[in-house]
Order: structure tokens, then sequence, then C-alpha cells
């Protein structure tokens, strides 16, 4: 269920992992705490897009090598019932949301949701004339109701194309969404304000702050690709991208069982994905310095192959074969094939 997690508002539906620094994210155009509600809304409505149309396009670029795949509409839902008191009137009255019923965040370019005519602010009622649960409106903010309708909705779509009943300013309407087969990892941005991206081997998550920190699309796929490298080589659940870092993060790691080659063989395999997605690999390089720069746990020693670099330089200056070695196979006319 790709949805957003907005921690700092209150409960949260998954526990972040423990481990690694946080710090606020430098970036003006961040969503913060003392950002009047409307704005904050507004910004992050507008990361959640950003990070939906680019995790869409990996997922299904890639859907060849990744060992799970499903029928999937490629839309990001959201419901009233996600948000705290502050922030769900303006949801309800801004994106028509109420209750647990999903309504449409994302629908990104090309993907079976748009193609079958859905956009944001598009309140999904039924599907295969089966009414959602709306469930209580004055509930407090859990994510418990849209994950239960989006289940329903996954189950629909994994049997074929699916008819919906979708409210849109007050008129309903019936569209029907010609599932495709993508990359079963959808991705959550958590609002935590700190540099984050992790993988739990079902879902990505990118923190605000990291998808903040990435200035452009294609810096903004090498961070999701990384996550959904290990996905597609089927590593265990870890703690996030920076579990790079040696010491504790490096400690942890281990016992869940990366081996040293496991990060090395993620950025790899991310690049390559990055590059058959139709994005720029060559932009990772500028992407790294600047988190290097701006986040300390960045700067730490890093695990790579062959033991531990020294910083975040070294496993910029490891990229570099990588990206050397996909020109090439452009350049010949030969597969993406990592
Ligand atoms: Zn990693």
């Amino acid at each position: 269920m790709p949805a957003r997690l907005v921690a700092a508002a209150g409960a949260l539906a998954l526990a972040l992992t423990a481990g690694g620094c946080s710090h606020p994210a430098p970036d003006a155009g961040a969503a913060t705490l003392q950002d009047a509600p409307a704005v904050r809304l507004e910004r992050l409505t507008q990361q959640d897009v950003r990070v939906a149309n680019v995790a869409w396009t990996l997922a299904l670029a890639n859907a060849d090598l990744c060992p799970v795949n499903r029928p999937r509409a490629g839309w990001t839902l959201q419901s009233a019932s996600q948000y705290g008191p502050e922030l769900r009137p303006l949801a309800e009255a801004r994106y028509g949301l109420a209750g647990d019923l999903p309504g449409v965040l994302a629908a990104p370019p090309g993907s079976p949701a748009a193609m079958a005519g859905l956009a944001p602010g598009d309140l999904i009622l039924s599907v295969n004339g089966q009414a959602l649960r709306q469930g209580d409106s004055t509930a407090s903010e859990s994510y418990d109701g849209l994950q239960a309708n989006s289940a329903v909705l996954d189950a629909a779509l994994a049997l074929g194309p699916v008819g919906l009943t979708v409210r849109r300013e007050g008129r309903e309407r019936e569209i029907t969404v010609r599932p495709v087969s993508a990359c079963a990892y959808p991705t959550q941005v958590e609002v935590t304000g700190t540099f984050r991206s992790r993988t739990d081997g079902r879902h990505v998550f990118i923190s605000d702050g990291m998808a903040n920190l990435a200035q452009n699309d294609d810096e903004l796929a090498f961070v999701l690709a990384h996550e959904l490298a290990h996905a597609v080589l089927e590593h265990r659940s870890q703690p996030d991208v920076t579990g790079l870092r040696g010491g504790l993060n490096w400690a942890i790691s281990m016992r869940r069982g990366l081996s040293l080659s496991s990060e090395a063989d993620a950025d790899r395999m991310g690049l390559f994905l990055v590059a058959r997605a139709g994005f720029d690999p060559y932009r990772a390089v500028e992407f790294l310095g600047r988190w290097e720069a701006v986040d300390e746990g960045a700067r730490g020693p890093q695990i790579n192959t062959g033991g531990i670099y020294d910083s975040a330089a070294g496993r910029r200056r490891a990229l570099r074969p990588v990206l050397e070695d996909i020109a090439a196979r452009k350049a010949a006319g030969r597969a993406l094939i990592p």
C-alpha cells in the first residue's frame, strides 16, 4: 500500500528502524512542522507525487529483474483517516477524502491508473461492485483502514481488470483499470526530517529529507533504485541506505544477514535499474557528494566488497567502473543486464 507516513503528526503505522543519525533537512522546499498546515499539505503532496512517479517508472522498467511481481495500477493512495486532527480537515476539503476510503494521491503518467482516467482527487468507493469500507470518520489517525481497503483493491487487481466506482467533485463515475505487472515493492515516504532510505523486503521507504536532497528525478531514482536493488538481489531487510556506515550500524547490518558485498552489489544493481528505467546513472555521483556534505553519517566508514571505505568518497569512486560498464553496454547496443 503506497502511502505517506507522517511521523511528526503522531502515530505511525509502521515503526521506523532504529539507528542512524538524524539531521533536519536543509532544503527550504521541505515541509516542516513550522509551516502553515495548508503549506505543509501541499508540499507533502508534491513530494509524494514526485516519489510516486519515479518509483513507478523503476518498478515497471525493471519488472523482468524483480523476483516478485504483481499486477499493479501504479497509483499511490491516501485516506482522511491517515491524517491527524491538524491536516485532516484540509485533506478532506482539498482531496475529497472520507474516512478510510482510498483517494488517488498520485497516478503516474502512463500508469494503468492514469490510462484509465484516474486523477488525483478521485475517491474510490467500490471495486467490482463491492463497496469499500469508509469506517469512522472521527477515529484517531491510523493507516489500518486504508491498508485494509488497499488489500481488497490489490486482491481484485491480481485477478485482472477491475471496475471501480469513483467519486470526483461530487459526481460518481465508473472506471475500468487494467493492471500491468510491475515490481511488487510499493514506495512510501516517511516524514521524519532525516536522511534515510531503507527496505523491509516488501516496501521501499524514503524519508522526506532524503527525497528533498535529490535535486532531480535522476538522483531520486538512484536512492530508490538502491533500495529496490536490495529487493531484486533478495538481500534481507537492512537498516537503511546509510547502513553503509561502520560502527554499530555496520554490526547490526552484519547480524541481519548483509554481507560485506551487499551494499556494493546494491549500488551496482541500483545503477543498472536506474539506467534501464531511462534515468541518468551518472547523477548518483553528484548526489552522494551532496549527501556527504549535509549528513555527517554519510561521511563515516563505508562498507565495500573488500573491506571498509574510509569515506563516502570511496563509495563514489566505486561507482565509476559500474557507470563505465553501463555506458559501454549502451554504446555497443548491448542489453543492460547486470
Ligand atoms: Zn543498502
